[in-house]
């Protein structure tokens, strides 16, 4: 389950994951807590405009799932610019995660304040990842919490792995370079959002980067909490 504030966040960061994932079999859900519906600084799309765009956005998500494999996407909603980690956030996420029962969830770094000079981290992937990290644990497998799940048939279920993108110290590297160029197509899949001539040249430069520690081409890195043994298949 791939976790993320805003559409093409997911694409931006670890859709060469999702992908390669994707293509050993496992089924993925992509969950976009923010309709997007603020993705756009032009004077002349006034606030009438974000119904509009949101659904531009939706529609851009779910073109980009299909060049990945991702065969479900599901938005939240939550207004975009405005996330917190709030409660109903987290029990929103967890019933999610009680719903579908994902081995592992992917998400950003809820520590990340500041990434180099030139860039304040968006205040709603901190949000975001926050929300996320906290539904896998300890919300989705304590019985107790947000109990009225229980009465909707939402069992407790303990997430195995939390994948961290964008982390100070990465510890895993996932080799991309057979699916870097779906990483590309599903973001160019974000016209409202990019510049779909450099998205190229920067998304290649950015796995070398990532993959540089490690020698491998192009690679995303995470951190990833172990919080369960895996599960062995049967
Ligand atoms: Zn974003």
């Amino acid at each position: 389950m791939s976790i993320h504030a805003h559409p093409d966040d997911q694409d931006f960061t670890v859709a060469g994951t999702l992908a390669k994932w994707a293509q050993a079999g496992c089924q993925i859900v992509t969950v976009i807590i923010t309709d997007g519906s603020a993705g756009s600084n032009d004077p002349a799309h006034g606030p009438d405009y974000k119904p509009t765009l949101a659904r531009i956005r939706a529609d851009e998500q779910r073109a980009a799932n299909a060049v990945l494999g991702v065969k479900e996407t599901i938005f939240l909603g939550y207004p975009d610019g405005e996330l917190t980690a709030s409660i109903q956030l987290r029990k929103d996420l967890t019933r999610l995660i009680r719903q579908y029962k994902p081995q592992a969830v992917v998400t950003g770094d809820p520590t990340g304040f500041f990434y180099g000079n030139g860039y304040i981290n968006h205040p709603d992937h901190r949000a975001a990842a926050e929300a996320a990290a906290y539904a896998v644990f300890p919300s989705a497998g304590s019985r107790p919490i947000f109990a009225d799940l229980i009465n909707e048939g939402l069992e407790p279920h303990e997430v195995e792995r939390l994948y961290i993108h964008g982390a100070e110290k990465p510890d895993t590297w996932v080799d991309i370079s057979q699916t870097l160029e779906s990483k590309i197509e599903a973001l160019k899949k974000h016209a409202s959002q990019t510049d779909t001539h450099e998205v190229d040249d920067w998304m290649r430069e950015w796995a070398e980067e990532e993959g540089k520690e490690k020698g491998l081409k192009f690679a995303e890195a995470y951190r990833v909490m172990i919080l369960k043994e895996e599960t062995q298949p049967e």
